[in-house]
């Protein structure tokens, strides 16, 4: 489809949904360039309007805070801000419930973000707020000379269920996009996504850093131009680019690469610049630090936008540094320096080498996908570095998750050893039962040298 008509009817589809994309963006291009003092103002404007909502329409931050004895009213200065209490993801699973606000008004939409428990975290947005989330990722990939419904080749998302698969197949469509999902990247899956780039030629390409890097490395291996396919950009996003990934992708692809950070509550939190530093939508978002392990600083975020179900003051869990030095680029926002994300998603195996989570999540979403009877699932590394896998039953469960969880080599790489199965059906007296302990590769024999 042509870019243009693309980006006219994803605009005009998503303003039927309530979102409104289109005038979102324009405001945000235009707000990139105020001066320093005026983006403070209308960031304080919103963050008071935010908690003043918040307040009066989230039991949850209303309870909270007047045990505390405070009131918006109070909040006057960055400093006062403080006194309010940090939010955890565990407190947001413990009280989803009550962080929805009393008077969203209008279509909401879901987000979903991993829990360490193995239950999904459901965010709720309003509309504003998702026109909010992807206006400032269209902003950033404008940053780069890409436009919205440019050609881009995504690495990233999982397939879900057949019905949900059509309909982002035909968003796809739509958007001009083509994409692998990482679940699947192997030799000859990339070289056949590879064949249809070659012929198609993507402006972007975007994905999560670690599958873009494991099929760049495949490009090289099996000697595949990847230069040839013409990419002007690669989008990181989704955890954050380890250097080596980042200088593999630009000698591999030939162009730029940039970074977007972000996250399910509350969207982009910043997105990297032609200057090479990610500046932070302040329009959408505060970001404080605090002081964090070993030295570091701790990234505290509040969403400015979202009053469906507010995040203040929330603890994500992220180090980095914020700076408000003047930017090459021209822009004034401040910027985030040493990010290190979230649960950097490796597992040590027992071999010592690191091993990419996805092979984790993917499992978990096969498993899911495939309707076995399983409540919650739990992965808990051992001291020795096995990998206990715990779960859950549902009355449907079926035996042969067990057995697919064993054979899911070679994706996996690890092996199951003797008597694993005498685990199956353990200490029926808790309610996660040990169904299997996986060895994530051989351990290596000691040689005694
Ligand atoms: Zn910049």
């Amino acid at each position: 489809m042509h870019p243009k008509l693309g980006k006219t009817l994803y605009f005009g589809l998503q303003g039927l949904r309530g979102i409104h994309i289109r005038s979102y963006l324009s405001w945000l291009e235009s707000t990139q360039w105020l001066s320093t003092d005026e983006l403070r103002q209308l960031q304080w404007r919103r963050l008071r309007r935010t908690i003043q909502h918040a307040y009066h329409h989230v039991p949850y931050y209303r309870a909270k805070w007047n045990a505390l004895k405070l009131h918006p009213d109070q909040i006057r200065t960055p400093e006062d801000f403080q006194h309010l209490p940090l939010l955890t993801k565990q407190d947001v699973r413990n009280h989803t419930q009550e962080l929805r606000a009393d008077d969203a008004r209008g279509r909401t939409f879901y987000r979903f973000t991993s829990g360490s428990t193995g239950v999904p975290l459901g965010i709720e947005h309003d509309a504003n707020s998702r026109a909010a989330m992807w206006a400032a990722k269209y902003r950033g990939h404008r940053w780069h000379g890409i436009d919205v419904g440019e050609k881009t080749a995504l690495v990233r998302g999982a397939p879900g269920k057949p019905a949900a698969l059509r309909i982002k197949r035909l968003q796809d469509a739509l958007m001009n996009v083509l994409r692998l999902f990482p679940h699947e990247i192997s030799p000859q899956s990339v070289t056949a996504f590879y064949r249809q780039l070659a012929h198609w030629h993507p402006r972007q390409l975007e994905g999560y850093p670690a599958a873009l890097h494991q099929m760049a490395k495949l490009l090289q291996e099996l000697e595949l131009d990847g230069r040839a396919l013409g990419c002007q950009l690669v989008v990181t996003g989704g955890e954050a680019p380890h250097d080596f990934q980042r200088t593999c992708l630009q000698e591999v692809f030939g162009c730029r690469v940039a970074d977007e950070y972000g996250c399910a509550e509350v969207g982009i939190l910043a997105f990297e610049c032609p200057a090479g530093r990610r500046h932070i939508p302040v329009e959408n978002v505060y970001i404080e630090t605090q002081p964090g392990l070993q030295g570091a600083t701790e990234l505290v975020f509040t969403g400015l936008v979202n009053q469906a179900m507010p995040f203040i003051r929330y603890q994500l869990g992220d180090l980095g540094i914020l700076e408000t030095e003047p930017c090459p680029c021209g822009r004034v926002a401040p910027t985030v320096t040493k990010l290190q994300g979230k649960n950097v998603g490796l597992v040590r195996t027992m071999a010592g080498r690191w091993i990419h989570d996805i092979v984790i999540r993917d499992l978990i979403y096969q498993i899911e996908h495939r309707q076995m009877g399983v409540e919650q699932i739990r992965f808990i590394q051992e001291p020795d570095a096995s990998m206990a896998v715990d779960i859950v039953r549902e009355t449907s469960f079926r035996a042969e998750t067990v057995v697919y969880l064993e054979q899911a080599a070679p994706a996996t790489p690890w092996r199951v050893p003797a008597g694993a199965h005498a685990l199956c059906g353990a200490d029926p007296t808790t309610r996660f039962r040990k169904v299997l302990l996986l060895y994530f590769e051989t351990p290596r024999v000691d040689s005694g040298v």
